[in-house]
């Protein structure tokens, strides 16, 4: 546990300092709510270290974000929104003027205003959640559309290229253990027999037929607050890798982790599909945000994005076991094998339904689009 009151006096809180605790669950960050008096009122704030393991750079991160959220707000205030302070996050200045502060460790810290009546969720319990999800990831594209400027930092470079992770897999089948190797034999098959799939997203960029964005990049469920009352997307947090990108990955994203029927790591392959009705409950709520400034390009890769985000994902896992489970944390030996054995068991199940999923996809962008006409 850091001590908070060190850092909250790091920061032009305007408040007084009363307790923090650990908060949320994230994997990545450490993440605090402290609890503030002003004038008698108690008021909360979110206290962050960012993980510097992680993100090399937290200061052209931090600039990243902070951009982003005074794009976002000064939109939100030009359109008058009622909520404009809880639609997005915004950065509570250091005592010096930043973003952000550093501690006398070396670990850089930020304060947004907690995001108060929301909560993020783990596990998706409702379509209602997913479309809101979607629909604030839409939102939050859509608010960062016309960032002027110079281009965002890359805080993970390479983090979305899928050909770069192919050749990472390429280079540890090279130089695994043999007996990796061999334990991994027929996902090693799978992968390089998908290696035509890695490179239509990054031709498509280059070619300029699908423009580059800003782009989350980590649009899992619980990176969104909804509403405790009406489950309404309210703010998209988790701003870390929110950089330039495709929405194709974003949205690929959403399809892999909210879509599937099992979790992450399934090991009964027969269990893993994906759930077409969580598909359509993406597509109503990304769309009804999206699709005024999608171009026709990204909305016919909608479907295809969930395959290529989901092979990506089970490459990476495949180059960790490969490379002796040294990136994600295991917690049994073969941790690493069986997510990438689910991963792309739900390849395979996306390739089967790949031709329904594009129909939903031309359906509700064709109702959406008919909707705003
Ligand atoms: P990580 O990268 O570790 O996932 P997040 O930025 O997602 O970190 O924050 C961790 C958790 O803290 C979130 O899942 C959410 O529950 C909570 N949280 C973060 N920022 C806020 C905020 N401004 N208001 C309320 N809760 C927040
Ligand atoms: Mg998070
Ligand atoms: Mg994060």
């Amino acid at each position: 546990m850091h001590d908070l009151r060190a850092i909250a006096s790091l920061f032009d809180m305007r408040a007084d300092f009363v307790h923090a605790h650990p908060y949320g669950s994230g994997h990545i960050n450490d993440t605090y709510c402290a609890w503030y008096d002003l004038s008698g009122k108690r008021v909360r704030f979110i206290h962050q270290r960012i993980n510097h393991n992680v993100f090399k750079d937290p200061v052209a991160l931090m600039k990243n974000v902070e951009r982003v959220t005074q794009h976002a707000l000064s939109r939100l205030l030009e359109a008058n929104h009622p909520e404009a302070y809880r639609r997005t996050l915004t950065c509570i200045p250091s005592v010096d003027g930043s973003a952000w502060a550093f501690d006398a460790d070396g670990n850089c810290w930020r304060t947004y205003p907690f995001i108060e009546r929301a909560r993020g969720y783990d596990e998706i319990e409702s379509l209602m959640q997913a479309q809101e999800a979607a629909k604030a990831f839409g939102e939050f594209q859509k608010l960062t559309a016309d960032l002027g400027g110079e281009r965002l930092n890359e805080t993970i470079p390479n983090f979305h290229h899928t050909p770069t992770r192919l050749e990472n897999l390429e280079k540890a089948i090279v130089a695994a253990d043999p007996d990796r190797r061999e334990a991994a034999a027929d996902l090693i098959e799978f992968a390089l027999s998908r290696s035509g799939d890695c490179h239509k997203v990054t031709d498509l960029i280059e070619s300029g037929a699908v423009p580059e964005r800003v782009t989350h990049n980590d649009t899992k469920l619980n990176n969104v607050l909804l509403d405790d009352v009406t489950s309404e997307g309210v703010c998209v947090i988790d701003l870390d890798t929110t950089m330039p990108g495709s929405v194709l990955y974003d949205f690929g994203d959403m399809i892999r982790t909210a879509c599937p029927t099992t979790r992450e790591d399934e090991v009964d392959l027969r269990k893993i599909d994906l759930r077409t009705d969580r598909l359509e409950a993406l597509l109503k709520g990304y769309l009804s945000s999206a699709s005024s400034f999608l171009n026709q390009c990204e909305i016919d890769h909608l479907a295809f994005s969930g395959k290529l985000l989901t092979l990506e994902c089970g490459m990476r896992f495949l180059t960790d076991f490969l490379e002796g489970d040294v990136y994600f944390k295991i917690k049994r030996p073969n941790h690493n094998l069986d997510r990438c054995r689910s991963q792309f068991a739900l390849v395979k199940a996306i390739e089967k339904r790949l031709p329904e999923m594009e129909d939903l996809v031309q359906t509700i962008a064709g109702r959406v689009e008919s909707a705003v006409v």
